[in-house]
């Protein structure tokens, strides 16, 4: 528990929220402002700041509550689509440094645009950045 954290008094009780799951060491809960009715957060219930610092173990719960919440978050809402997603430090738009996964139900032709794409300058620019990826995997 990290007594600066929202998510953490979420679910701890001292904050009020939509709770729609609870299991295990995996929370989720109606986001606040929702892109779309019914999209939802998925958090550990232990305060880990971002994806890289979540225990694997851990992790593969999270997939569990991924894909049951996720589920009944379609069904719920009639949505034929969902979108997973994780904003990871600031520079990727997290403004809650409590690791969370954003479940977003999608509706044919509901208008919502998540990234813009471009190109790359060159193969060879793309080529030489998988290289640099690859050495960084080790
Ligand atoms: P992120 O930008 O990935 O850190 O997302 C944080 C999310 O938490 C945003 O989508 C907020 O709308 C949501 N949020 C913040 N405070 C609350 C709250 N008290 N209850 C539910 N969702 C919240
Ligand atoms: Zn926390």
């Amino acid at each position: 528990m990290n007594q600066d954290c929202i998510f953490c008094k979420i679910i701890g009780g001292q904050i009020p929220a939509a709770k729609i799951y609870d299991r295990g060491g995996v929370y989720a809960f109606l986001d606040i402002a929702p892109v779309n009715k019914g999209h939802a957060l998925v958090v550990p219930k232990s305060h880990h700041e971002t994806l890289f610092d979540l225990p694997e173990d851990l992790g593969r719960e999270v997939l569990v509550a991924l894909k049951v919440v996720g589920q009944a978050v379609m069904t719920a809402t009639g949505a034929s689509g969902l979108n997973v997603g994780m904003n990871n430090f600031e520079s990727a738009g997290q403004l809650v440094h409590h690791a969370h996964f954003h479940l977003i139900p999608r509706h044919a032709g509901d208008g919502l645009t998540l990234w813009t794409q471009h190109a790359y300058e060159s193969v060879e620019d793309m080529q030489k950045l998988a290289q640099a990826i690859r050495s960084a995997i080790g």
